[in-house]
């Protein structure tokens, strides 16, 4: 261990999800001693069970525009694209109303901007440190592809074009070109969009624990242990651990849906929601494969081929991050999945993860205001495993000074807590 006096390390890095790992990689990589911190094995959370895309066309969150004509449908609690539980919309209707407040149409280019410039770093790191982690057999230059059962051919245009504004590519396509790219799939959509500049991987959970290992290769350190408290003290942090206490001159919180609960004592009140998912695997057919994940954009689910097999994830539930599981999305979509591509049987059990989001939908990315040294990196919401490395890079710019390779100020800290 290394650092200033009596210090366990420079930095100190709680949470080893994507965002957490990639904060200690770019640390380390400034010469930085670090520390990173968990309960868990790294990446076995909500960096674990996603649907693994690493998406260059992400850049509408959630809250945009066209969630107002999606409304009525949504209203009714019974669309699997989106489930709320009404007590807990009750109890949280401040962040329901800024989270609508920011879907009108004045908030979509400020944000689409912002994410822009995060996805772009964040991919650059990914298809760097894949390799440089011994990790690249696991990653797909193949694309992702959106499709539609209806003749949505308007709308794919226009979302054509958005992403071309940006100069994001992608590629319409008829039914004939969908079959020609996915031959196992049964031709029911007319209408798709290949995001070809987005990849995809095989175990998210794996590439993580495959970026942790490089970061400890490269003389990072690991403990496993619950992060119980973090306190400032003379020249930094003290965090208490269930196993004793470290201390550090920087502390970065990458505690993911989690994060808000630490800086509660702290004075911190984060508008953090749980936009939670779900996902189910299933042993693939030897005879009928998927190339790419897809996105089945009326059916609601995402399928993407796994390490393990058919990885199917739902759309949104909106509830108590640790509100008992409801599997209603799931059984609504699974039947509609096994209709696209033939499957076997399930493989494991459900999984249940929370996307971690701000009312804006954009990551917390910078100082605590209040507190030197205290540095926050979370609220990646649908885009996490993708924008981790950039999040990370970012912080890691931030303490030594440097300007990020992106512009953070969107995600400043200091416009949801003083
Ligand atoms: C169904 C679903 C599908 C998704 N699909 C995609 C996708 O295809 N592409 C994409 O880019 N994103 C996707 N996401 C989003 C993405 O998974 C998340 O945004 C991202 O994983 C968040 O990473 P994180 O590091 O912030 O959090 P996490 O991965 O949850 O990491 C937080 C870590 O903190 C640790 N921790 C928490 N509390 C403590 C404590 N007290 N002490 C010690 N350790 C603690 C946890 O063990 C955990 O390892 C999806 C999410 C879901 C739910």
């Amino acid at each position: 261990m290394a650092g200033g006096e009596g210090k366990a390390a420079d930095v100190i890095v709680l949470g080893a999800g994507i965002v957490g790992v990639s904060a200690a990689i770019a640390a380390r990589q400034r010469g930085l001693s670090v520390l990173l911190v968990d309960r868990r094995e790294p990446g076995s959370e909500t960096s674990y069970g996603n649907a693994g895309v690493l998406s260059s066309g992400s850049i509408l969150p959630l809250n945009k525009p066209s969630l107002w004509r999606a409304f009525p449908d949504y209203i009714t609690n019974r669309h699997a694209a989106l489930r709320w539980d009404p007590a807990w919309t009750m109890r949280n209707i401040g962040w329901v109303a800024r989270f609508l407040a920011d879907a009108r149409p004045s908030r979509t280019k400020p944000r689409a901007t912002a994410l822009h410039g995060l996805i772009g770093e964040s991919l650059k790191l990914h298809r760097e440190w894949i390799v440089q982690a011994g990790a690249s057999q696991r990653i797909r230059e193949t694309g992702w592809l959106k499709l539609w059962r209806s003749d949505a051919l308007e709308a794919a245009k226009q979302e054509q074009a958005f992403l071309q504004s940006y100069g994001i590519e992608s590629r319409l396509l008829d039914r004939q070109a969908i079959s020609a790219l996915e031959p196992d799939i049964v031709p029911l959509y007319k209408v798709g969009l290949l995001h070809t500049q987005t990849a995809s991987v095989d175990s998210p959970g794996a590439v993580v624990n495959a970026y942790a290992r490089m970061f400890a290769g490269g003389g990072g350190e690991i403990r496993r242990s619950e992060v119980k408290t973090i306190a400032p003290e003379k020249n930094g942090w003290r965090v208490t651990l269930a196993d004793g206490a470290i201390s550090a001159r920087d502390a970065v919180v990458a505690l993911g849906p989690w994060s808000a609960d630490l800086l509660r004592p702290l004075g911190y009140r984060v508008p953090l929601a749980f936009e939670r998912g779900y996902h189910r695997e299933f042993k693939p057919n030897p005879a009928r494969s998927l190339q790419r994940p897809i996105h089945d954009a009326e059916g609601s689910f995402l399928m993407t081929p796994m390490e393990n097999g058919i990885r199917i994830t739902t759309g949104v539930e909106l509830t108590d991050r640790d509100a008992p599981s409801c599997f209603a999305q799931l059984d609504a979509v699974v039947p509609l999945a096994k209709g696209v591509v033939e499957f076997g049987e399930a493989v494991g059990e459900p999984w249940r993860g929370s996307r971690p989001t701000l009312p804006d939908s954009l990551p917390m990315i910078g100082a605590a205001p209040r507190h030197a040294g205290l540095w926050l990196a979370f609220g990646n919401q649908h885009i996490g495993f993708t924008t981790g490395p950039g999040t990370g890079a970012a912080i890691a710019a931030m303490i030594a000074g440097a300007e990020p390779a992106f512009d953070a100020n969107p995600f400043a800290p200091s416009r949801y807590i003083r």
